[in-house]
C-alpha cells in the first residue's frame, strides 16, 4: 500500500491539531512579541483626566458625580431603567439574589459551567446552589433539558417551585451570558415564569450583547454587571445591579450604602446592610470607559471575524458563533473542539501559551469544586463535554484594530 497517498486517518489529524491551531491564530494575531493576554483593558480616552479631576477635588469615595453619572449611563447604554453601582459583580449578584427574594434555606438554580462568583453570591444568601446544564448553541442554560428535569424532580405549591426531594423552595434560576453570547432568554423567561422562579440575569460578561434588540438584563427582574479589570469595560474593579423595578432599584441603593437613612448628620441605618456601593475614582474610570463602548465593541467584532475566517479551513475545530436573534460583544473568542477531549485541549492550551498567545480553557465545572461538590445537580453531559472542548483564544479590543 502507498502510505503516502492514503487519506490521513484520525489519529494523525489529533496529533497535528496544536500546530494548525498555532498557525491560525498565528495568522490572526501575528508574531507574539512577549505575551499577548486575553484580555487586556485599554485607556485611550478620558480616563486620566476624569480620575485627576477626582484627585484634584477630593472626591474619591463611595459619594460623588462620576458614581451617579456612570449610573445613568449604564441606564443609556443597557436600555434598563434602574442601575446601582457596585464594589463589584459579585456583590451586585448578592444584592440581585437578596433582591429576588432568596433566602436562607432555599435553593437556586444556576449553570455548572459559570464563573464561580455566581455560585459564591448564592452561598453568600444562605441558599444552596443547584446546578443546570447548559446547551452548545449560547452555552448558556439549557431550558428545554431544565424543563424536563424540573417535571422529574419538583411540584408547583402555592406558585413556588419545591424539589420533591429535599422540600426545599426552588426560588430563582440565574442565567449567565457565556464569553458575551446572549443566552436563550425568551425560553428561560417562559419556563421561569411556568416554574414561579425568579429569573436572574448573571450579565457580567455580556454588556453590549443584545438579544432580540434588547440589551442583556432587561428580561430578568434584577441582572448584574461587571466591571472587573479583564471585562469589555473595566472600572478596576466594580459592577452593577440592573432592575426596571422602581422598588427594586430603590432596596439595591440602600442595602448597598449600608442601608442609611438620609439624615443631615445622625447616622441612622434600619436593617444589616453592605458597604458595596462603587467608589467615585473607580466610576471616573468607567465614566471614561463607557464613551468608548462602541469603538470597543466594533474591534472586537472583528477580531471575531478575523478568527473565523482563519479557522473556517481548521479540520476539527470551530469558532462559537453569534447564536441565532443575538448580537453579543465577543467578550471571549472561544475556539471549540469537535469532539470532547482534554487531551487534546490541553496539547493546543500549550503550543498556544509557550508561543505567547495566552489561552485558556473555560471554568472548572461548579460542581467539581470542593465546597460545591456535594450540591443538588442534574445530569451534566453537555456541560461536562463543553468543559473538554473550550479554548478561549486572545481578545483584547486591540487585537481587532
Ligand atoms: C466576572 C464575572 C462575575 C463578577 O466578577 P467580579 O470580579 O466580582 O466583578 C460574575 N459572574 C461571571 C460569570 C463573571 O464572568
Amino acid at each position: 500500500m502507498d502510505l503516502a497517498a492514503a487519506p490521513q486517518p484520525a489519529a494523525d489529524q489529533a496529533d497535528d491539531l496544536a500546530p494548525r491551531v498555532l498557525a491560525a491564530v498565528r495568522e490572526v494575531l501575528g508574531p507574539a512579541t512577549g505575551t499577548i493576554g486575553l484580555h487586556e483593558p485599554e485607556f485611550a480616552g478620558n480616563e486620566w483626566a476624569y480620575v485627576k479631576d477626582c484627585l484634584d477635588t477630593g472626591w474619591v469615595s463611595s459619594v460623588g458625580a462620576y458614581v451617579d453619572r456612570f449610573e445613568r449611563d449604564l441606564q443609556a447604554v443597557t436600555g434598563v431603567s434602574h442601575a446601582v453601582a457596585t464594589a463589584n459583580g459579585t456583590a451586585a449578584l448578592h444584592i440581585c439574589l437578596l433582591l429576588a427574594g432568596v433566602q436562607p434555606g432555599d435553593e437556586v438554580l444556576l449553570p455548572a459551567l459559570t464563573f464561580v462568583a455566581t455560585a459564591n453570591a448564592v452561598s453568600y444568601t444562605g441558599a444552596t446552589p443547584h446546578f443546570v446544564d447548559s446547551e452548545t448553541v449560547s452555552l448558556g442554560v439549557d431550558a428545554v433539558a431544565l424543563e424536563a428535569y424540573l417535571a422529574r424532580i419538583a411540584d408547583r405549591v402555592g406558585g413556588h417551585c419545591v424539589n420533591r426531594a429535599t422540600g426545599r423552595v426552588i426560588r430563582a434560576l440565574v442565567v449567565m451570558h457565556v464569553f458575551g453570547h446572549p443566552a436563550d432568554l425568551e425560553a428561560l423567561d417562559a419556563l421561569a415564569e411556568r416554574w414561579g422562579l425568579v429569573l436572574v440575569e448573571d450579565a457580567a460578561e455580556s454588556l453590549g450583547s443584545f438579544y432580540q434588540g434588547r440589551h442583556t438584563g432587561n428580561v430578568g427582574r434584577v441582572s448584574a454587571l461587571s466591571f472587573n479589570g479583564n471585562k469589555v469595560v473595566t472600572t478596576g474593579g466594580g459592577g452593577a445591579v440592573l432592575t426596571h423595578d422602581p422598588v427594586l432599584g430603590r432596596r439595591a441603593k440602600h442595602l448597598t450604602t449600608t442601608a442609611r437613612v438620609a439624615h443631615r448628620w445622625n447616622f441612622l441605618h434600619d436593617e444589616v446592610g453592605y458597604n458595596y456601593r462603587l467608589p467615585n475614582l473607580n466610576a471616573a474610570l468607567g465614566c471614561a470607559q463607557l464613551e468608548q463602548l462602541p469603538g470597543l465593541l466594533e474591534r472586537k467584532r472583528a477580531l471575531a471575524a478575523r478568527y473565523a475566517q482563519a479557522f473556517a479551513g481548521v479540520a476539527g475545530v470551530s469558532m462559537l458563533s453569534e447564536p441565532p436573534q443575538t448580537r453579543g460583544n465577543f467578550w471571549l473568542n472561544a475556539l471549540m473542539l469537535a469532539t470532547p477531549d482534554e487531551g487534546r485541549r490541553d496539547a493546543v492550551l500549550a503550543a498556544l501559551n509557550e508561543a505567547g498567545y495566552m489561552s485558556r480553557p473555560v471554568w472548572t465545572l461548579m460542581h467539581k469544586l470542593p465546597m460545591y461538590s456535594a450540591c443538588p445537580r442534574m445530569d451534566l453531559p453537555v456541560a461536562e463535554s463543553l468543559e473538554a472542548r473550550v479554548i478561549n483564544l486572545p481578545s483584547s479590543a486591540r487585537l481587532g484594530a
